[in-house]
C-alpha cells in the first residue's frame, strides 16, 4: 500500500492541507487494501467515509508528505476502531465463574478454551474445570480431556448420552462442588450459523449465566464475519472476541468486521496450535497487519514523532510569548490522549495538578479528555483564540453544542487560565520550558 500510496501522491504538489481529490484518491488504494485484507464490505465502506471526513481538510506537517500523512490518519483510525485499550478476561464475579466460548466449527474453540484455561491456571493461580459440551462432533468430549491432561487443567468427566444442556448443569455444579474459580464451558460448532445452534448457545447460556461469553474466530473468516458476530452477539450476546490462527496467513480483517458490527472487544488472540500459543491483543500490530505493510508501524511512528516535535516547537514559541490559547490546550490534550492515559503525563505539565487529583478520583481519564476537547471543538475560531470574549450566552451554546453544562465549561476556562498563567511564568526562563517541552 505504501508503494501505490506514494504514487498517488507523487502527482500532488504541497498545498497545505490535504484536499477532497487528494483524500478521495488514497481512499481508493486504502479500501482495496481492506478489502484485500477480507474486511467486510460494509466496514470498509464506513471506515473510508469516516477516516475520509477527518482526513480533509488537516494540514500536512511540513517534514513529511501527504501520503505519509495520510496513512498515518488511516493507521490511527484502524488502532482506534480496533479498540486501544488492552483488554483482559473479566474474573470479576463470585466464584466458580463461568466463561463459555462459541463459535462455529474448528474455529479453534477447543484448543482455546484449553489456552485460557492453562493461561488462569499458571499465571493467575486459579482453580479451572473445563467442561466439553460438544456432543455433536465425535471423540470432542475426550479431545478436551487430552488437553486437559496436558495443560494440568481438570475437565468434567464424560457421561456419554447426556445433552448439552444437561452437561452444562452438572458442570456448573461440579464446579460448585469443587470449589473452582473458573469454570469453562467449550460448545459445540456447527460449519453456518443456524438456527439449531443459536438456539442451544442460547440455551447454555440461560443456565450456567455466564460472565465471559467468547466468540472463537478464525483470522481467516472473510466477508462472513459481519453475519457470524451480528448473529451470535444478537442471539446469544458475547463479551469478548478471540481471533485465532494469527499465526497463519490470514491478514486479519475480521478482526475489524467483528470490532465494527459489535462493539465488542477482541481480548486474545491464537498464534498457534500449541497450549501455549495464546498472546495478548495488540491494535497496533493487526492495524499494520490489515493495512498490508511491514514498514507502515515504522512509517507511521516517524511520521508522528516528526509531526510531534513540531507541534511541541510551535506550542513552545507560543508559550514564550504567553499565547497559549484554547486550541493548544487542545493539542496538549489530544497528546496526552495519545500517549495513554491522562496520570502518566500530567505530572509534566504546569498548573494542572487539580485537575489530576480530580480525574484520578473520578477514574474518567479518555473520556475526560474527550469532552474537554469537544467542549474546546465547539467553540468558534475566534472563541478559542480570545477565551475572554466567553461570556454567559456564548457558555451556554458551548455546553449544549459538547453535550457538557456551563459549569463544565468554566471549570476548563479556568484551568486553561491557570496553565496559560504558569506557562507564561515560565516562559521567561527559556531553559525551564525547553525542558519541559523535551527539548523544543
Ligand atoms: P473447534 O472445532 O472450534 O473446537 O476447533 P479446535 O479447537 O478443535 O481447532 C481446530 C483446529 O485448529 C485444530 O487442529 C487446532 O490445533 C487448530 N488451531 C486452533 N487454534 C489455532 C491457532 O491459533 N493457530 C493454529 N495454527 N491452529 C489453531
Ligand atoms: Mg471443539
Amino acid at each position: 500500500l505504501s508503494d501505490r500510496l506514494s504514487g498517488v501522491f507523487e502527482s500532488l504538489t504541497k498545498r497545505g492541507s490535504l484536499s477532497e481529490k487528494d483524500v478521495s484518491a488514497a481512499m481508493r488504494e486504502v479500501r482495496r487494501a481492506l478489502l484485500e485484507a477480507d474486511v467486510a464490505l460494509e466496514v470498509v465502506r464506513d471506515f473510508t467515509e469516516r477516516v475520509k471526513e477527518k482526513a480533509i481538510g488537516q494540514e500536512v506537517v511540513k517534514s513529511v508528505t501527504p501520503g505519509q500523512m495520510v496513512v498515518k490518519i488511516v493507521h490511527d483510525e484502524l488502532v482506534a476502531t480496533l479498540g486501544s485499550e488492552a483488554q483482559t478476561i473479566d474474573l470479576n464475579a463470585p466464584a466458580p465463574v463461568p466463561i463459555m466460548l462459541v463459535g462455529l466449527q474448528g474455529s479453534g474453540k477447543t484448543t482455546t478454551c484449553a489456552k485460557i484455561a492453562k493461561r488462569l491456571t499458571d499465571r493467575e493461580k486459579r482453580k479451572v474445570l473445563m467442561a466439553s459440551l460438544d456432543t455433536q462432533r465425535p471423540a470432542a468430549q475426550e479431545q478436551l480431556k487430552i488437553l486437559g491432561e496436558q495443560a494440568e487443567v481438570d475437565t468434567l468427566p464424560i457421561v456419554e448420552g447426556q445433552s448439552p444442556t444437561q452437561i452444562a448443569k452438572r458442570a456448573m455444579e461440579a464446579a460448585r462442588l469443587g470449589g473452582y474459580d473458573v469454570v469453562m464451558l467449550d460448545t459445540a460448532g456447527r460449519l453456518h450459523v443456524d438456527e439449531a445452534l443459536m438456539a442451544e448457545m442460547a440455551e447454555i447460556r440461560d443456565i450456567s449465566e455466564p460472565h465471559e461469553t467468547l466468540l472463537v474466530a478464525d483470522a481467516l473468516t472473510g466477508q462472513d464475519a459481519v453475519h457470524l458476530a451480528k448473529s451470535f452477539d444478537e442471539r446469544v450476546g458475547i463479551s469478548g472476541i478471540v481471533l485465532t490462527r494469527v499465526d497463519g496467513d490470514g491478514r486479519g480483517g475480521a478482526a475489524l468486521s467483528m470490532r465494527a458490527v459489535t462493539g465488542k472487544p477482541i481480548k486474545l488472540i491464537g498464534t498457534g496450535e500449541k497450549l501455549d500459543g495464546l498472546e495478548n491483543f495488540h491494535p497496533e500490530r493487526i492495524a499494520g497487519r490489515i493495512l498490508g505493510m511491514g514498514d507502515v508501524v515504522s512509517l507511521v511512528e516517524r511520521a508522528a514523532e516528526t509531526i510531534e516535535a513540531e507541534q511541541a516547537d510551535r506550542m513552545a514559541e507560543r508559550m514564550r510569548k504567553g499565547a497559549f490559547d484554547l486550541d493548544d490546550l487542545s493539542t496538549q490534550l489530544g497528546q496526552m490522549q495519545k500517549l495513554g492515559g491522562m496520570s502518566s503525563v500530567m505530572g509534566m505539565l504546569p498548573g494542572i495538578g487539580k485537575m489530576k487529583k480530580q480525574i484520578d478520583s473520578s477514574g474518567l481519564d479518555d473520556s475526560f479528555i474527550k469532552r474537554q476537547r469537544a467542549i474546546i471543538s465547539s467553540m468558534t475560531r475566534h472563541e478559542r483564540r480570545s477565551p475572554k470574549v466567553l461570556n454567559a450566552s456564548r457558555k451556554k451554546r458551548i455546553a449544549a453544542g459538547s453535550g457538557t453544562s456551563v459549569q463544565e465549561v468554566n471549570k476548563l476556562l479556568k484551568m486553561h487560565r491557570q496553565m496559560a498563567d504558569t506557562m507564561k511564568k515560565l516562559g521567561k526562563n527559556k531553559g525551564m520550558l525547553s525542558q519541559l517541552m523535551g527539548g523544543g
